[in-house]
């Protein structure tokens, strides 16, 4: 039977032209010979997807780091995009980089998850960017990391960005009791579904679609269920790592991450996002309280 299997990939790339102050991550500086191990374990992962043609799989980059600067990220994803057995190419990306590269992708498989970072980038060269993705037609969405001080900027971007690009907010979840009442309703009012990122699900024991349909790899080929339970299940590269793939239960007593809880069985996040879960794009209407209550 064929395979349909979203696959979260990190490679070892951890390095950014940012440096954002809110930034668990991207702080090293890779060296040449690291570099292209990332782009050689990269390339693998490509061609692996290349030969299965026999299978279905949707890929979520999920770089430690920002990718898109790196030519071998963005050569490896126009050409995932022309491959008719991928049904999305999604990744994580600050939008730092030339957007008129998305010309090159089969747009109806890219998805792109873009994060705006104020302290790095001014509004106006972010808005940008987001238009001239939609000349092309790319679909993506955009995010805010919710710091208190962000919020006027985020209603000035909200305004700007074509209606239908879905706005989402990262709450802040560094320190306890953050926010005030007040501000969660004016986070609400540009993300209306900012109160599922603001919890922490309580996941010990529950069913959970990664390690089954949803699997982590590192660019070793290592197969993790997510990228918050460290167990290695299996190697992408083995033959008849499928058998690895399995219901399972959370096995951690919490998720707080949008890439990890929206594949929680108990939240229908599915059912919200549906084709756009990946490059997080809910499907129309957005006002689904029946799901969005459920939570
Ligand atoms: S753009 Fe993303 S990866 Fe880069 S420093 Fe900011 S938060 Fe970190
Ligand atoms: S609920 Fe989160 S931590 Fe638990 S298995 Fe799913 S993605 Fe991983």
């Amino acid at each position: 039977m064929a395979l349909d299997l979203t696959i979260l990939y990190r490679g070892p790339l951890s390095s950014c032209n940012y440096d954002c102050h809110y930034c668990p991550f991207a702080k090293r500086h890779e060296t040449a010979a690291e570099l292209r191990v990332d782009r050689e374990q990269l390339d693998r992962f490509i061609d692996f997807l290349a030969s299965r043609t026999d299978d279905y799989f949707s890929i979520l980059f999920t770089p430690w780091g920002e990718a898109m600067t790196r030519r071998w990220y963005r050569d490896g994803i126009t050409r995932l995009t022309h491959m008719p057995h991928l049904r999305k190419v999604a990744i994580q990306t600050n939008l730092s980089w030339d957007t008129t590269w998305a010309a090159s992708c089969d747009r109806s498989r890219l998805g792109l998850w873009c994060t705006w970072h104020p302290e790095q980038v001014s509004c106006e060269v972010f808005l940008s960017k987001c238009h001239e993705l939609d000349r092309m037609e790319a679909r993506y969405s955009v995010g805010v990391v919710g710091m208190k001080e962000y919020i006027e900027s985020a209603r000035i971007l909200r305004r700007n960005l074509h209606p239908e690009v879905y706005l989402w907010v990262n709450a802040y979840k560094d320190v306890d009791d953050y926010y005030e009442q007040s501000d969660v309703d004016a986070w609400c009012e540009i993300d209306p579904l900012f109160r599922i990122n603001q919890r922490n699900y309580r996941t010990l024991d529950r069913p959970c679609r990664t390690g089954e349909s949803v699997i982590s790899v590192d660019g070793e080929g290592t197969i993790r269920r997510c990228h918050f339970i460290r167990e290695p299940i299996g190697n992408l590269y083995e033959q008849g790592f499928e058998t690895c793939l399995k219901p399972r239960r959370c096995s951690n007593v919490e998720c707080g991450c949008h890439i990890g809880y929206v594949h929680l069985t108990q939240l229908n996040l599915d059912q919200v996002f549906r084709e756009g879960l990946l490059e997080r794009i809910p499907s129309r209407p957005l006002s689904n309280l029946e799901v969005i209550d459920a939570v």
